[in-house]
């Protein structure tokens, strides 16, 4: 079986178009969670090359801007054609990388598909504002010109999508992009370069380096976040390691999309439909091991139906298939190394600390011992305190009771987080509450769904310490643009805004 995966990575990459110079010979072992065995060896780049694809990036840029958006959009709709051709065998290896059951990787691939179905029409829609100037013979008017080069940083968790989310716009509005993906899933980076330079090569007279990778840990991620010829650093991970990025990012006055960590929880209320509460909590507490940005963490039940509902809730948590992504019909695949079970394990000894009942949440035996598989976990807690708080990137789900909804949504908002959150209710009060200004506060707020499998459509980001950013649908594409406004006299004479006069002979 441990050969197998290998082999299977290899096969993979070989079809993909991925020379295997590029995996083989390095210093940065690739893992695979599944197994837990080593799948290949990169070579990661060096603070040289990061300087080399920064200038290579920034020329493409000053050819790139130019072209007209709707020709750069047909960029963007030949990647979206090689991601459809691609999309089994790169679906596969978002399995065998990051551990994903096959419909989730799968899934994340057709969200790459469908941000470029969403990029090539947008690059016919980069709209700006016409504004009624207050001067007679004046027009106003405000126009999105490309930035430059669009630093992206990735998390393990989403090893593709998130560079397609960022890419696809910032391609179509005109940019370049240097991409640092996660050092744990650096494979199915190159996978998505291979796939991306299949697409140049289609569409004949791109720059070259309109879109690189760099394969590497913190230490690139930290040349592009100083480098001053990087505009706008899109960085996706940890609230730690967003910390350290925003400042430094804002201290040389650049931009940055953080997207960072969440700490999401739900609500159920009296009149809910438990039923599809219980399918959807299911999948948003237990789907990819716990290990989505949107993962629901807390859960805050009300008493009339905490004992219709949490019982129920539990037996699923007993009972759920946990087992190899590759081979089996698991829903539950493994967490990405030891590193997650051991702070999942001891996100769990301070829930029974703080007085917690734990439901499941042990070790569970597939395959070798290199690889780390945990049942799921729920935690029925007595209140919101110790790790309920923080963000633990597994399987936990701590329940609470609460009997108020307005003291429930209090606690709901009570954490540092503020990525995505729901409401289960038929009640139309309690719903609009939820999503109304004094409800919710995080950057996703749904009812009667989970907190987790957002569309492409709409802007996808949360407040607070998850870092403000917004990245996918909407008018998350101005984000990747300057903005200019534009003041054009089409007069004889030259009034001043405000009335001011200043006549000089
Ligand atoms: P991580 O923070 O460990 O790493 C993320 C990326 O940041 C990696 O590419 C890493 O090399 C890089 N990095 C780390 N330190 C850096 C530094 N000092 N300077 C520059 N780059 C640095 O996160 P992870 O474990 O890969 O992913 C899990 C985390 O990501 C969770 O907290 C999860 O909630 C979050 N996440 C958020 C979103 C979102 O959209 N909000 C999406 C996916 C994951």
């Amino acid at each position: 079986m441990s050969q197998s995966i290998a082999a299977r990575t290899t096969e993979l990459l070989t079809r993909l178009g991925v020379e295997s110079d590029a995996y083989t010979g390095g210093t940065l072992a690739s893992f695979s969670p599944v197994t837990g065995e080593e799948v290949a060896r990169l070579k990661p780049h060096s603070a040289e090359d990061t300087r080399q694809a920064i200038a290579s990036a920034r020329a493409a840029f000053e050819a790139w801007r130019t072209v007209p958006a709707p020709r750069r959009g047909e960029l963007v709709r030949l990647l979206g054609e090689e991601l459809r051709a691609a999309k089994d065998d790169l679906g596969r290896l978002v399995s065998i990388e990051a551990g994903k059951i096959p419909s989730e990787g799968l899934g994340e691939v057709q969200e790459m598909i469908d941000i470029c179905d969403f990029a090539v029409g947008l690059s016919r829609q980069l709209y700006g504002l016409t504004i009624a100037s207050e001067r007679p013979g004046h027009r106003m008017m405000e126009t999105w010109h490309p930035l430059g080069v669009v630093g992206v940083i990735s998390a393990f968790n989403f090893p593709v999508a998130v560079w397609s989310w960022n890419a696809a716009l910032a391609l179509v509005c005109g940019n370049a992009v240097v991409w640092k993906p996660s050092e744990k899933t650096p494979l199915t980076a190159l996978a998505t370069q291979a796939i991306f330079d299949r697409a140049l090569a289609r569409f004949g007279d791109a720059p070259k380096g309109l879109s690189q990778v760099l394969i590497g840990g913190p230490d690139i991620g930290e040349a592009l976040v100083a480098s001053h010829d990087v505009p706008l650093i899109s960085a996706t991970g940890s609230t730690r390691m967003g910390r350290i990025v925003g400042p430094k990012v804002a201290e040389r006055f650049g931009r940055s999309i953080l997207e960072l960590g969440g700490n999401n929880a739900g609500i159920v209320c009296p009149s809910a439909d438990l039923d599809m509460a219980l399918r959807a909590i299911a999948f948003g507490a237990m789907g990819t091991a716990g290990q989505r940005c949107t993962t629901l963490r807390r859960l805050f039940v009300h008493d009339s139906v905490y004992d219709a509902l949490v019982p129920r809730l539990i037996k699923a948590y007993g009972s759920v298939s946990i087992g190899n992504p590759l081979d089996s019909g698991a829903l539950v695949g493994p967490l990405v190394d030891g590193q997650a079970f051991q702070a999942m394990q001891d996100a769990l000894q301070a829930a029974k600390a703080a007085g917690g009942t734990v439901h499941g949440g042990e070790r569970v035996s597939v395959g070798p011992d290199t690889a780390f598989y945990a049942r799921p976990a729920l935690v029925e807690m007595p209140e919101q305190t110790g790790p309920v708080l923080e963000e633990t990137f597994a399987p936990i789900l701590y329940v609470m009771k609460y009997s108020d909804l307005a003291e429930a949504i209090r606690l709901h908002n009570a954490v540092g987080a503020g990525l995505s959150s729901s409401i289960f209710t038929l009640d139309l009060r309690e719903a609009e509450t939820f999503v109304s200004a004094a409800g919710s506060d995080c950057g996703i707020a749904n009812v009667n769904i989970g907190t987790s499998g957002a569309e492409i459509g709409g802007a996808f980001g949360g407040e607070k310490e998850t870092g403000g950013g917004r990245e996918s649908g909407s008018d998350a594409w101005k984000g990747y643009m300057r903005r200019q406004t534009n003041t054009i006299n089409y007069s004889t004479q030259l009034p001043l805004a405000q009335g001011v006069v200043f006549d000089i002979e």
